[in-house]
């Protein structure tokens, strides 16, 4: 037999430390046959093996966003992108303008700085719109959105409610909705009377989004939802065409799941097709700073964060435990320092051999007791670096400003948890930002997007190059319990490449974040080609 494909490039960073110098690699039948030279590549080619020069290029082992939405991501940017608007006026402008999907105003986006000191209130946009325009605008940190009133009443939104999780549908003194939604259970009274694409439509738009994700040299990418119907589409995107990305796919465990809810989100383990595979659960110990649902130690400047999105955090416990007795690996959104440290009580009182299954996402601000703790206990970290982008270095932005300096100078500790010990998945959480990985890459060095002179967020905590491709690759294949099949150039692994014009070890990360990005291979199959 002979190899589909020879993989011929000047620079290879395996990531492996068997096969550290190789300039050449074999892939059949979506694996990695063979690792050598270019002497070797000429021994190993038969009819019908295709080489692909790279030249120059530098190839390193396929990147994968380890925090990604994107069949959910594509409901939720639905209707018009606000990432560019800056205050007030702005946002009225933006939806005076927006165009409707069935007579529905979508939005998404949009940051929360722009309100300033005002608390978000569907009285600050409703008289742009008409009082008949139901709209429903997210917030870019997906956890909150403002309706105006003919959403709401579309939704049968009246006055508060009680969910079986923290969720609160905002009112004035008076008992009137704000029109502000927090966390999904009250997001979801309204999301779920908003119309939709028909299925055929989402697909097609999943899959071109999946290609420009390949082009920007992402093979993989942990999804953290089972939403936006992603099952039936990445199934219909398989009937006829190759997934441009290899998708793990984590379903939600909410609070309030039953223990015939855990039994079938364990069933639905390892359930695959060619370039998909559920893989895990997603489970929510908090909301975010900016919508006041972290859950913090110490409450922040509103007197907010005090409170986990379980109604009981020891039912979370429960629930995890039963999970890892099932076999089945979690990721939790924990956000404030409180909520990390639940999880990390809960991993803790694991037998000791299943911590390793489990991780946790986002770890927006945590002190540096509860950061050792990742690497003593086996717990994988998976951060979005580009998020605190939304944050400013001089603490004036919303996120800062809830948790006061101290806490704001314990940011996105990134090289505290790599220093530490810890492993480190990096991703982009789109749509809460880019899905680039050069982007993440540089701004995990820069701190700061490449490019500006935006002053860096808490510096100190810059990744390496190194640390940042790990991120990517070897660190991302860990936190998914793959690294024996995934993650570095080395026979017997998933065929998945990315090459790239600059080396990201040694070009300056405001140049490697806008490299072009010669070639994108996921399960063997080319999913990107400029060469
Ligand atoms: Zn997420």
């Amino acid at each position: 037999m002979s190899p589909d494909t020879i993989v011929l490039a000047r620079t290879v960073h395996t990531l492996d430390a068997a096969h550290p110098a190789v300039t050449a690699v074999a892939v059949e039948a979506g694996l990695i046959t063979a690792v050598g030279d270019a002497a070797d590549a000429r021994d190993w080619a038969g009819p019908g093996t295709e080489t692909i020069d790279l030249g120059d290029a530098v190839l390193v082992p396929g990147l994968v966003d380890g925090h990604s939405h994107p069949a959910f991501g594509l409901e939720l940017s639905e209707g018009v992108d606000l990432s560019d608007v800056q205050d007030l006026d702005g946002l009225r402008a933006a939806l005076a303008r927006a165009e409707r999907l069935d007579g529905w105003l979508l939005a998404w986006n949009l940051d929360h700085n722009v309100f300033g000191d005002r608390p978000v209130h569907r009285a600050l946009i409703e008289d742009v719109l008409g009082p008949d325009v139901p709209a429903f605008i997210r917030l870019y940190d997906g956890h909150s959105a403002l309706a105006t009133g003919a959403a709401l009443r579309a939704a049968g939104i009246t006055g508060a409610r009680r969910f079986a999780q923290r969720a609160t549908v905002v009112c004035d003194p008076d008992g009137t909705p704000t029109g502000h939604l927090i966390e999904f259970a009250a997001m979801d009274l309204v999301a779920s009377v908003m119309p939709s694409r028909p299925l055929a439509e989402r697909r097609d738009a999943l899959h071109a989004l999946l290609l420009d994700m390949a082009a920007g040299g992402l093979a993989g990418a942990h999804v953290m939802d089972a939403g936006g119907d992603i099952l039936d589409l990445v199934r219909a995107i398989e009937a006829d065409r190759p997934l441009p990305l290899r998708l793990r796919i984590a379903p939600w465990c909410m609070p309030g799941a039953s223990a015939a809810d855990l039994r079938r989100l364990a069933d639905l383990q390892g359930e695959s097709g060619r370039n998909w595979l559920v893989g895990g659960v997603k489970l929510f110990m908090d909301g975010t700073v900016e919508g006041g649902s972290a859950w913090l130690e110490r409450p922040d400047c509103h007197g907010e964060g005090t409170a986990a999105l379980w109604l009981d955090p020891a039912e979370y416990t429960d629930v995890v435990r039963q999970l890892d007795a099932y076999g089945v690996r979690t990721a939790t959104h924990a956000i404030g320092d409180a909520g990390v440290r639940h999880v990390l009580d809960t991993i803790a009182g694991l037998p000791y051999t299943a911590r390793g299954r489990h991780r946790i996402e986002h770890i927006e601000t945590l002190g540096d007791e509860q950061a050792m703790r990742f690497a003593e206990l086996g717990v994988h970290a998976s951060m979005q670096p580009t998020h605190s982008a939304y944050t400013r270095a001089d603490h004036t932005d919303a996120w800062s400003t809830r948790l006061g300096v101290e806490r704001a100078e314990r940011a996105w500790i990134c090289r505290t948890l790599r220093d530490s010990g810890a492993t480190l998945a990096l991703g982009s959480d789109w749509p809460i930002a880019h899905h680039d990985p050069r982007g993440v890459l540089a701004y995990a060095q820069l701190r700061r997007h490449a490019g500006s002179d935006t002053p860096p967020v808490a510096p100190q905590q810059a990744l390496t190059p190194l640390m940042a491709l790990e991120g990517y690759t070897t660190h991302a294949a860990r936190a998914a319990g793959e690294f024996d099949r995934t993650g570095r150039i080395a026979p017997g692994l998933r065929a998945d490449l990315t090459a790239f014009a600059l080396d990201p070890l040694t070009a300056p990360a405001d140049e490697f974040a806008t490299t072009a990005v010669p070639l994108t291979m996921s399960g063997g199959v080319v999913t990107n080609r400029q060469v």
